[in-house]
């Protein structure tokens, strides 16, 4: 039976980036005879000039009854000045809270072709190929909060930090899982010195581990998981954390990778997962036909891998990205002398003559 993939485009860059990886995507149906069916449905501030708001209705029941979505990006200047509550970004909101989406993977894997792009020494940086697995609807973010009060005769506020057993079951699973599908390690990230959250994460996290004895487990505090990202990037594979640490640690990973236009995400969800690269809709490019495409690319690679199962498949776009950038294919975003310069038909093309 073929499987449903909703396309939603977004804004700016949203239209280019999603065209290239749906033509990879058929090409790599193609090869290993998957059948695959595109639903285009709008968000963001396309949608809201055409329906008045950022997320149809028709939008998210077509996501809850699909196999996984390509998600472009959303926003731009346009909407600057449209009511708060219905700014194209609310569509994110809106998706994550109608999916149920609970988890966000974001793989950082530095190509030997990119390591000069890292802020990092390219001694560092070489071999890099981790993942990290953000719980993304508890902890602070979303526990009750108090903009101000009074309190001992001044001001004060707060936010409330709290995770369930089953909160933090469901997102350590998932870690594990990730793990046996990469190099079976799993480094779970808190701050059990200080938090009892943290106590009842790392608890929590150790009981889960004992179903999954053939992947190693070890403990990091966030404070030195932020030090070694920068000194030994290298040791790890999965990294599994909160919300607030997981939103810190994954945007300081995120550099390592050197250019923001090459990085793709998922967020797994209760029933589907999204994928969508990391970066906006580039206002400033739009319409150029000049941006890097790759971060999308590889996260249909990963909707492949996550949402359908189809791991041979998502290993053949991530060897073909490879590829082309080992060929010396760079977008304006990274290219400089002695490199070939691509635009994002080029660089498509570049990536489907390596599949
Ligand atoms: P951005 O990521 O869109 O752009 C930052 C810089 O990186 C820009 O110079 C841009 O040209 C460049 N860039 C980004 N992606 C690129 C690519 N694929 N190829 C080449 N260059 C690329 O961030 P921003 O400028 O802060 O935000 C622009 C809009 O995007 C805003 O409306 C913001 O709210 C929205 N936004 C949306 C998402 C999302 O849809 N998930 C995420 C972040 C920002």
């Amino acid at each position: 039976m073929a499987k449903k993939i909703v396309v939603i485009p977004g804004d700016g860059i949203g239209k280019e980036i999603t065209d290239s990886a749906v033509e990879v995507l058929k090409k790599v149906a193609e090869k290993y005879s998957l059948e695959l069916e595109y639903e285009y449905k709008d968000a963001g501030g396309t949608a809201y000039d055409k329906f008045g708001t950022p997320l149809p209705e028709d939008t998210l029941e077509a996501c809850k009854a699909a196999d996984g979505v390509l998600f472009g990006a959303v926003g731009g200047d346009k909407w600057d000045n449209v009511e708060p509550s219905l700014r194209p970004e609310k569509a994110i909101l809106g998706l994550r809270k109608g999916l149920g989406l609970y988890a966000n993977l974001r793989p950082v894997k530095v190509a030997d072709s990119l390591t000069e792009y890292s802020p990092l020494k390219p001694e560092l940086v070489k071999g890099v190929d981790l993942v990290i697995v953000r719980e993304l609807v508890g902890g602070i973010y979303f526990g009750d909060k108090c903009e101000s009060e009074e309190f001992n005769g001044t001001e004060r506020a707060w936010d409330l930090e709290n995770y369930s057993v089953p909160e933090v079951e469901r997102i350590a699973k998932l870690a594990f899982e990730t793990a046996r599908l990469r190099r079976g390690k799993v480094t779970s990230v808190d701050k059990a010195n200080v938090l009892a959250t943290s106590r009842l994460w790392r608890r929590t996290v150790a009981e889960v581990a004992k179903d999954y004895a053939d992947v190693e487990l070890n403990n990091l505090y966030v404070d030195n998981t932020a030090m070694q990202l920068a000194v030994r990037p290298t040791q790890f594979d999965v990294i599994v954390t909160g919300n607030l640490f997981g939103d810190i640690l994954s945007d300081e990973a995120a550099v390592i990778g050197g250019s923001i236009g090459m990085m793709p995400s998922a967020s797994i969800g209760e029933c589907t997962s999204l994928y969508e690269p990391i970066h906006g809709s580039a206002p400033d490019i739009a319409g150029k036909g000049i941006a890097n495409p790759i971060g999308t690319i590889l996260s249909a690679a990963m909707l492949l891998r996550y949402s359908l199962q189809e791991e041979a498949a998502a290993k053949a776009i991530e060897d073909a990205v490879d590829a082309a950038l080992a060929e010396g294919w760079r977008t304006a975003d990274l290219w400089h002398e002695g490199f070939k310069k691509a635009n994002t038909e080029d660089m498509t093309k570049a990536v489907l003559a390596h599949i």
